[in-house]
């Protein structure tokens, strides 16, 4: 019988795809004496970034959905770019996510005395041989996908002979680069990956957790489905491009003597607009400074995410959304931006933050201060009231002031009257400007007393409602407004063009003379808010101090997601 697609545990589905259809139909053939047990297997060679968000989601979904299993194991077979910051970051963004790996915290390199164990065994079964062209007289030896390759000189050499010197090579008697160890399978196969492939090479680096023990490191291809094997692994889940290798990890596993057979299936890697998805590339923005680290709020990685004010959940959701499919696209990153901001309208309250000021005199304002009731949350009733002060100087929006108002534009003008947010009708009677520079520096207003809450008994109308702060209770902030990283959707995607040159040089806009409504003085760390028509912001962990919150802004207001869609429909 079909599975339901139940929530189980955390609030994370995984919605039909390919993949559940491979599980399910094994599930009811008794394969895998009913077991399910994925494995994510990042290299601790960079921060993880919303593509590897995707692969978590799935990895971890599919063992929390069909109640199985799903390991943490770290690739790290390239001691030369692996580092223990890297392991750490990976398992706090892994649990950030919401996700546990429970005791099943594994290392390739914990495994290096099986792969060479097993390496020795197919040399003895003449399945593997130690060859001495250098990388380029492999390459040439390896044909075309149009030709055939050549037999190395060294495929036939005695069984004892390769055993000796990949003895020799473990014992680091022989230098970088001068011998391989080569899988003996067949130089002619149409799956290039198949011309006797390396397994080892002679690498002779420290590796950060096995230090100076190995001059000789396995290669990917050799010590995934080994590794995967090892844990009994029952789907192995990777990206497309490595459905070449497919081939070969069936291979190795027929070769060797693991305890278990894995199966590795591949699904499409998450592309998003305007970004970058490559580790290679997100490391040299990080060392040339061109963003402020790997948790830098524009970044597409996790950490960044999360400073941003991202919530785990907004993710897993937007994983959900893009689906699972076996063919490579490009996802919006609005569509990201809708699932935020989905999550935080139900749950973010409104308050109101003025963040390019324009002072306004209400001239016939009398009182020290008057406190007026402001919804909490328009979408929750349960979120309540607070009181806001109105005084006799507010900040508005500049933008919701232009002295000659152009055609459409509703907002404040002279002699025009609007609504100010849960207080009274203005009227702009008079425009102060700067006599040396002509800037307009302050509006002087009147109110309408009658107006409290926002209506007019009289009935008559205005065309606009503007926030505002009053600029005598109103606390002074930084506001911090993000835009894409990079001016293209497809950053270095043309080869002719450095996407070091894509960058957006407005990617990050420091406001740092914005005013808050008091309540915000007292703003946590990581606490998330609704600026009234401004978009959804964040109380940076890291810059903010107690009583003095800097906010980041997640997303704006307008849904761009929508539009896209409705345009697609039409
Ligand atoms: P590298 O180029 O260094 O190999 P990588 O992005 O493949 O980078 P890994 O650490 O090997 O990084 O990836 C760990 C897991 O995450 C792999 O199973 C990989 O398939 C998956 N993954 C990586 N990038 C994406 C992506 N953009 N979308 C979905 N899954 C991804
Ligand atoms: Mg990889």
């Amino acid at each position: 019988m079909k599975k339901e697609n139940e929530v189980i545990g955390l609030e994370t589905k995984v919605p039909p795809n390919f993949i559940k259809n491979i599980i399910d139909k094994d599930l009811s053939e008794g394969k895998n004496d009913g077991r399910v047990h994925t494995r994510f297997p990042p290299e601790p060679n960079g921060y993880l970034h919303i593509g590897h968000a995707k692969s978590i989601c799935l990895n971890f979904g599919l063992a929390i959905e069909y109640k199985g299993k799903c390991n943490l194991r770290f690739d790290d077979t390239n001691p030369e770019t692996e580092d223990m910051e890297y392991v750490e970051s990976i398992k706090s963004d892994v649990r950030w996510l919401g996700f546990d790996w429970e005791d099943r915290l594994y290392f390739a390199s914990d495994y290096f005395d099986k792969f060479y164990e097993f390496a020795e065994h197919m040399i003895t079964n003449g399945v593997a041989y130690v060859c001495e062209l250098d990388e380029e007289e492999i390459r040439e030896y390896r044909g075309t996908v149009k030709e055939p390759g050549k037999h190395s000189p060294y495929r036939d050499r005695p069984i004892e002979e390769s055993l000796r010197l990949f003895r020799e090579m473990r014992d680091g008697k022989h230098p970088n680069g001068s011998l391989t160890l080569r899988a003996k399978i067949d130089m002619a196969a149409a799956n290039m990956k198949m011309r006797d492939p390396l397994i080892y090479r002679i690498r002779k680096v420290s590796h950060y957790r096995t230090g100076d023990k190995w001059p000789i490191y396995p290669m990917y291809d050799y010590a995934h489905p080994v590794s995967d094997a090892l844990e009994g692994i029952t789907h192995s889940i990777c990206t497309l491009e490595f459905d070449n290798n497919r081939e070969l990890y069936d291979w190795f596993l027929e070769h060797t003597p693991v305890p278990y057979i894995s199966h590795q299936y591949e699904f499409a890697r998450l592309n998003l607009t305007y970004t970058i998805m490559s580790k290679r590339r997100l490391l040299t923005l990080v060392e040339e400074n061109r963003v402020d680290g790997w948790d830098d709020p524009r970044m597409p990685t996790i950490s960044g995410l999360r400073r941003r004010g991202y919530t785990p959940s907004s993710i897993r959701a937007f994983a959900e959304r893009i689906g699972v499919a076996k063919n490579d696209s490009i996802v919006d990153i609005a569509l990201l931006e809708y699932c935020i901001r989905e999550e935080l309208n139900k749950t973010a309250e409104r308050v109101m933050a003025v963040l390019r000021p324009l002072k306004v005199v209400i001239t016939n304002f009398e009182e020290e201060v008057e406190y007026l009731e402001a919804i909490n949350n328009p979408e929750d009733p349960e979120a309540g009231t607070r009181k806001i002060p109105f005084t006799k100087e507010i900040y508005i929006e500049q933008e919701d002031f232009q002295e000659v108002p152009q055609s459409k534009f509703f907002r404040l003008a002279p002699g025009r009257e609007v609504r100010l947010r849960y207080a009274y009708f203005i009227k702009c009677e008079k425009v102060i400007k700067d006599e040396n520079t002509g800037e307009i520096i302050e509006l002087h207003c009147t109110y309408d007393k009658e107006t409290r809450g926002g209506s007019a008994p009289d009935g008559r109308r205005v065309k606009a409602t503007l926030h505002w702060v009053s600029a005598t209770e109103g606390v002074k902030s930084t506001v911090r407004l993000y835009d894409h990283l990079f001016t293209v959707p497809d950053p270095g995607s043309d080869p002719n063009i450095d996407f070091l040159d894509q960058l957006n040089p407005t990617s990050l806009e420091v406001l740092d003379n914005c005013y808050l409504e008091p309540s915000l003085k007292e703003a946590k760390r990581g606490e998330r808010y609704q600026f009234e028509r401004q978009g959804y912001f964040f109380v940076d962990p890291i810059d903010s101090e107690d009583g003095k919150p800097v906010f980041n802004r997640i997303v704006t207001l307008k849904d761009t997601w929508a539009k896209i869609q409705k345009k697609s429909k039409a």
